[in-house]
């Protein structure tokens, strides 16, 4: 068996029905998503919108597309008419645009509020008070082609395990809370392959695995 398809193998086992996995495959080439696919994996998660615009087109129909990255506004046309969820919506502005794609083609476009979660300064996300006010204060209604679904977070690149799991819970925390006051949530993306036990453990309904399968990265 090709590593790629074992590793996976291992993550489709062990998730099972827990949480969904977003296998990441930025930076790599076709034949390792081909490989995945064949392996039953339909869901991947990419960064780039022009990495998405080229590998979109080649692999099956059937294929769903998460961006996971920090998104810029002028992008959000090229990727409005087929992408499946939008984890990394980390401003108001952003939120805007998508809603007016959306509007323009007729098409919902599923999306994440990306919350800041981590300690570093340096990650995208909204803080707790913006998401309260998109969808408290407004409500998810005033963007009806931008289909608010859940919330995302990356926890904080630290070996320190205790940080991760109180960022993670924090994180749930809102997640619950915000259901509670009525919001119809039930997506909750936390967890990477460093971190994903974690994640899970605190109750994590998407996983992104990238260098866990697909091996490690390699940008040069
Ligand atoms: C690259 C990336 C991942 C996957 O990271 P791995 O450590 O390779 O599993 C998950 N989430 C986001 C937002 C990413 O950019």
């Amino acid at each position: 068996m090709h590593p790629i398809a074992q590793a996976l193998t291992k993550f489709q086992t062990e998730l099972q029905q827990r949480a969904t996995l977003v296998a990441v495959s930025k930076t790599k080439p076709l034949e390792d998503l081909q490989i995945a696919y064949d392996q039953g994996q339909r869901v991947f998660g990419e960064n780039k919108v022009q990495e998405l615009q080229n590998k979109q087109p080649v692999m099956p129909d059937d294929t769903e597309w998460h961006m996971i990255g920090h998104l810029q506004r002028n992008k959000v046309k090229y990727i409005a008419p087929y992408i499946s969820l939008i984890h990394g919506v980390d401003s108001l502005r952003l939120l805007n645009e998508i809603d007016k794609q959306g509007r323009k083609i007729n098409r919902v476009i599923p999306c994440l509020l990306q919350v800041h979660i981590a300690q570093e300064t340096t990650k995208f996300g909204l803080d707790i008070e913006e998401v309260r006010d998109i969808l408290l204060t407004n409500g998810p209604e005033k963007w009806p082609f931008a289909r608010i679904e859940g919330l995302m977070g990356m926890a904080s690149l630290t070996d320190d395990k205790e940080q991760i799991r109180q960022e993670f819970r924090g994180l749930k925390e809102l997640f619950d809370q915000l259901k509670a006051e009525g919001m119809f949530l039930h997506t909750l993306s936390m967890g990477m392959s460093g971190d994903y036990p974690i994640a899970l453990e605190e109750g994590s309904t998407m996983v992104r695995i990238g260098s866990s399968i697909f091996g490690a990265r390699n940008y040069t």
